[in-house]
């Protein structure tokens, strides 16, 4: 097909305080699909996952980012969202006194939110009204099969991993995203917080949504099936397949697959 890809990167260089992290990363992913990025510790996954959402510290020296044919290099972070990409947050810090419920109507509102009108001044709209919030609220939490009650708690105030994952997969699910970046981090998912995320993947993923799955593990690909899986490795992707990949990969390792890189480009 000849149809502009959702997410198209192009060639991608993104240096960190001035050392070349990504060095030339293309990528191309439509809705419907389910991508997979795995890659060893420190071969820019995560500098991938932040410059994808506008992070300031992440400067794009050379390549583009495409979402549905547009630039995004000139984007903030939160007209980012607007355009529909999600990547989840990682909770650094408790919030006392800020419940879950309060945090995700405040993200509701900052993407239905629209830009300063042409008098420059903000807009008056006052956001989703509170039934309407709850009722969304109510039935996204019935598909995540997530009790109510969470809801309530404050943020990450005592959120074990599995929960955490699950507040994850509710904002996503209640922001509706055309495009969403799951950043697993290298801390270990127990297998609690492996089930969450791939029921709330396979519970959310919808014809019209693309998926980016980003992880050091290959255990969690026997929970989410993805169609299509690369690896990254010191800033490029040398390998894209399918599921097979996986499970090559399960098998050797990536010091394997490394060890031949180094030997084809030497
Ligand atoms: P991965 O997620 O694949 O483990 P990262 O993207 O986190 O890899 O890191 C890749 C490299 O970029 C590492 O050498 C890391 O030290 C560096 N890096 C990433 N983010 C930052 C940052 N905010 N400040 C300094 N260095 C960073
Ligand atoms: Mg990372």
């Amino acid at each position: 097909m000849s149809q502009t890809p959702d997410l198209l990167v192009k060639d991608l260089h993104v240096s960190v305080e001035g050392k070349e992290i990504l060095k030339g990363l293309s990528l191309e992913i439509n809705k419907g699909e389910v991508h997979a990025l795995m890659g060893p510790n420190g071969s820019g996954k995560s500098t991938f996952a932040n410059t994808l959402m506008g992070h300031a510290k992440y400067e794009v020296t050379k390549g583009d980012i495409l979402f549905k044919g547009e630039s995004i290099l000139e984007m903030e972070t939160d007209e980012r969202a607007r355009a529909g990409l999600f990547m989840a947050f990682q909770y650094p810090v408790a919030i006392p006194g800020l419940t879950f419920a309060s945090f995700l109507r405040a993200a509701i509102n900052a993407r239905i939110a629209p830009s300063l009108g042409e008098d420059g001044k903000a807009p008056t709209k006052k956001g989703i009204p509170p039934k309407e919030f709850r009722d969304l609220m109510r039935s996204k939490m019935a598909m995540l099969k997530m009790d109510e009650k969470m809801a309530m708690r404050y943020l990450n105030d005592g959120f074990s991993g599995g929960e955490k994952k699950r507040a994850e997969m509710l904002q996503m699910a209640m922001l509706e995203p055309a495009m969403a970046v799951l950043d697993e981090t290298d801390s270990g998912l127990d297998i609690d917080a492996l089930r969450t995320v791939s029921d709330g993947v396979n519970a959310l993923m919808n014809p019209e949504m693309g998926l980016l799955l980003i992880t050091h593990y290959q255990r969690l690909l026997n929970y989410v099936k993805p169609q299509f899986v690369h690896v990254l490795i010191d800033g490029r992707i040398v390998r894209s397949g399918g599921p097979e990949l996986a499970i090559e990969l399960e098998e050797t390792g990536y010091d394997a697959m490394e060890a031949e890189m180094a030997v084809a480009t030497a």
